[in-house]
């Protein structure tokens, strides 16, 4: 589905330049849940966000079903980051002054032009509310942030990143602010939707436990990818489906 080939990306820092990415090679298969791990500073961040048209790479290709997606300007960017690709981060990002359902609808505020909003709020309100009660959120649409634990809040900003039906989910630390439990019970949620509405998931996460229970583990270090594993689980559930 996602195909990364020989991807560089530098920053400039102060007077010199810093190459995070060395020629990166990574294919992310439709339907897969792929963890990311590595250490910190090793480009997990930058390549999420060059995979998911945040950012544009020095050099080096990303191509989604084909088709070239590194090199995209204006609408056509704009509609494949609100389209095609949900995003969740670590501190969830959720705006503080509103509540969960206008979070989650943000997305759609943010797409829509004025009339188009006004033409269709209700299908807009009614399918928010649809995803906050896919993440078990419905009965808390009506409370802000600072009245929503740090569990609830991101499972906010799932319903959100939900809402505009993307075909890839991109994760970025989406436990590392959580305890372990919550933290469990949001990668649970994550392969829910992932076996249930056949969502793409890549998540970056730092804890190796949660990323062996996905379907593969990605490791990277130095800007490159150093390790392309599929976990044991997988070969238990594949056993387990043929009986
Ligand atoms: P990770 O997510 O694996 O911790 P990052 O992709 O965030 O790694 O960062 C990789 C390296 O790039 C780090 O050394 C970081 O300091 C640097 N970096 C990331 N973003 C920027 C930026 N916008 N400007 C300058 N340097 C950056
Ligand atoms: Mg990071």
């Amino acid at each position: 589905m996602l195909v990364v080939d020989n991807l560089q990306k530098s920053y400039r820092r102060h007077a010199e330049q810093v190459q995070v990415l060395h020629g990166l090679n990574l294919t992310v298969e439709s339907g897969e849940f792929l963890s990311i791990v590595g250490a910190s500073g090793s480009g997990k961040s930058t390549l999420l966000h060059l995979m998911g048209a945040l950012d544009a790479p020095d050099s080096g290709r990303i191509s989604l079903d084909g088709k070239r997606i590194d090199n995209l300007r204006g609408r056509a960017r704009d509609r494949l980051r609100s389209r095609t690709f949900g995003y969740v981060f670590q501190f969830y990002h959720l705006l503080p002054e509103l509540h969960a359902l206008d979070n989650v609808l943000m997305p759609a505020y943010i797409e829509a032009s004025v009339l188009g909003w006004w033409g269709s709020r209700k299908e807009w309100r009614m399918r928010a509310m649809a995803m906050l009660d896919r993440v078990g959120l419905g009965h808390r649409w009506k409370h802000k942030p600072r009245e929503m634990s740090g569990g609830e809040m991101q499972r906010a900003a799932v319903a959100r990143a939900l809402l505009m039906k993307p075909r890839m989910l991109l994760a970025d630390e989406p436990t590392g602010n959580l305890d372990v439990e919550t933290g469990e019970s949001i990668v649970n949620l994550l392969k829910e939707l992932n076996a249930e509405e056949q969502l793409t998931v890549v998540m970056v996460t730092h804890n190796l436990e949660l990323a062996r229970g996905t379907d593969r583990i990605v490791r990277m270090s130095g800007g490159r990818v150093v390790e392309d594993e599929k976990p044991a689980i997988l070969h238990h559930r594949l056993l387990s489906a043929v009986g």
